[in-house]
């Protein structure tokens, strides 16, 4: 029997050693946390409880796929969001209610958009040929070279081509008129962490994904749910979980990796190692790769950072839904400075989660646990996080103007991370969220690969190789590596 040693308890991680152990493999994964999951964690203080990250998920078929390929049923429950989300503008009293029923959604734009049910279908229809062209070739796929990959782009119906050379903005205003419509269908683009102005059109069959295809989807009992159930799993499969343990080191013998070295010294062997800790990141400071080297790193293009805070509150907030964006009134200019400007910024555009609506359990009786996401520039642009209060307050009066009720006097319980803690917590890049950018040039072949480049021994799974960042792409990630080393064993 092959030993298989997982650095990082991520979902990939995770996911991967699922399918590895239920494929006959001796799995160990080590963790530098106290904790599973990753960037898919949890807090519990004061009493409350509040997912860290993702707050919900696309593309369910995904996990359940993932369940089959395990045998086993999916250890947590998921509920479709409907509204998906909300979104405010400021000084507009209106709240638009996402919806993926066509007639209802229409209606929000009613008196913005004429005509916004057709122009909503053709540009779905259009984002929905995008999806179905590219998911099975382009996502679902292992590359084993550049050209492997360019063959599979040119199976792509060509159709597409000019989607390539534009941005999501330009797609998206070649179909809407209104900034209202504009501004909040182009939203998704953020989810990849960068703005619409420099994401590439192709991304807009993230808008089919949320809007026709599969929705959006909320854990029953909180998002951590889904590692709590995959623990569950992996201690019935014998798979053995090292915590509070942060690889810094290697040996390796004939080409092929012998030993990973913990920051205790302590070496681990194994026949098989899978890297779930950011691929980049672990080639460049464990590995020690000159294409990975600090200046080659700085190069790189990666997706802007978060601050997120957490808040348990007195009283409870009815007036607000689960999932909402709270947007200025200077998109463009907002979007050109969230990458880059250091300072301070003004009326920060945010997206707030009322965990404890769907979950109860997340909160005391009578209280509510809220969850702020504002997107930030990452550490290589800001480095200096001393304002981080005054961000938050600021975000908490407008919050409070916004929705009618001053929550400041509430608060109970208060925890910030600024990229300073996602770098530190995660080993991010520079407190970069979502790590590498989805730009032409990193995505496919170009990014970082899921088989090391020196190591036959060696893959990588998880949001930083392909296809991509998000819960389900980590899940769809999981499944790749696994067919990897299943093939590189049956050689061996
Ligand atoms: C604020 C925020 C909100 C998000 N919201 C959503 C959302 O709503 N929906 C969605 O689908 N996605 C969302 N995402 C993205 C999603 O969280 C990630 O794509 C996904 O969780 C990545 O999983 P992973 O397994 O690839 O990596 P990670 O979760 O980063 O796991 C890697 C693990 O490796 C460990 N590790 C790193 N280095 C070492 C080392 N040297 N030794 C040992 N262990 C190590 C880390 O501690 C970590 O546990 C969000 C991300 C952020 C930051």
């Amino acid at each position: 029997m092959k030993n298989v040693l997982i650095t990082g308890a991520g979902l990939g991680g995770l996911a991967t050693g699922l399918r590895l152990a239920k494929q006959g493999f001796a799995v160990e994964i080590i963790e530098k946390n106290a904790k599973a999951g990753g960037r898919l964690n949890q807090i519990s203080k004061d009493g409350f409880t509040f997912d860290t990250g993702p707050s919900f998920f696309s593309m369910s078929y995904e996990f359940e796929e993932f369940a089959k390929d395990c045998d086993i049923d999916l250890p947590f429950e998921y509920v479709e969001l409907d509204p998906l989300y909300s979104v405010n503008f400021s000084n507009d009293p209106k709240t638009y209610f996402l919806h993926k029923d066509i007639k209802k959604l229409a209606a929000q734009f009613a008196d913005v958009e004429p005509g916004f049910e057709k122009k909503m279908e053709k540009y779905l229809r259009k984002s929905g040929r995008l999806f179905d062209d590219t998911v099975d070739i382009v996502i679902k796929n292992n590359f084993d070279s550049v050209l492997h990959y360019l063959v599979a782009l040119m199976r792509v119906n060509p159709v597409h081509l000019p989607v390539l050379a534009r941005s999501f903005w330009k797609q998206v205003t070649m179909n809407f008129t209104s900034k209202e419509a504009r501004q909040i269908i182009s939203l998704v683009a953020f989810f990849l962490g960068r703005t619409p102005f420099d994401t590439m059109a192709v991304y807009t069959l993230l808008s089919y994904t949320e809007f026709r295809h599969d929705g959006y989807y909320n854990v029953k009992g909180g998002m951590y749910n889904i590692v709590e159930g995959l623990l569950r799993e992996l201690e019935k499969a014998g798979v053995k979980i090292t915590y509070n343990t942060e690889i810094v080191d290697f040996e390796e013998n004939n080409g092929q990796l012998k030993s990973l070295i913990d920051a205790t010294g302590k070496s681990r062997s194994a026949d098989i190692f899978i890297i779930n800790a950011d691929a980049a990141v672990f080639r460049s400071s464990v590995f020690r790769r000159k294409a990975f080297s600090e200046r080659r790193m700085q190069k790189m293009n990666w997706t802007m950072g978060y601050l997120t805070f957490y808040l348990g509150i007195k009283g409870k907030l009815p007036q607000v839904n689960h999932h909402n964006y709270y947007l200025g009134t200077n998109y463009q200019e907002y979007a050109l400075q969230v990458m880059k400007n250091p300072d301070t910024p003004e009326k920060p555009y945010y997206y707030v989660n009322v965990v404890s609506k769907h979950n109860p359990g997340c909160a005391p009786e009578g209280c509510e646990s809220l969850f702020f996401v504002c997107p930030v520039p990452n550490l290589l642009f800001k480095k200096n996080w001393d304002d981080r209060d005054k961000i938050v307050d600021s975000i908490i009066h407008d919050f409070s103007k916004r929705i009618g009720q001053d929550i400041m006097p509430d608060i109970i319980s208060k925890t910030i991370y600024t990229p300073e803690d996602w770098q530190s917590q995660f080993n991010l890049y520079k407190g970069s969220g979502l790590g590498l950018s989805h730009t032409m040039g990193q995505i496919g072949a170009f990014r970082p690969k899921n088989w090391d480049e020196k190591f036959k021994n060696t893959f990588y799974v998880g949001a930083s190789t392909i296809p991509g960042a998000g819960l389900p792409m980590a899940i769809i990630s999981s499944k790749l590596v696994t067919e990897r080393v299943v093939k590189f064993a049956d050689k061996g």
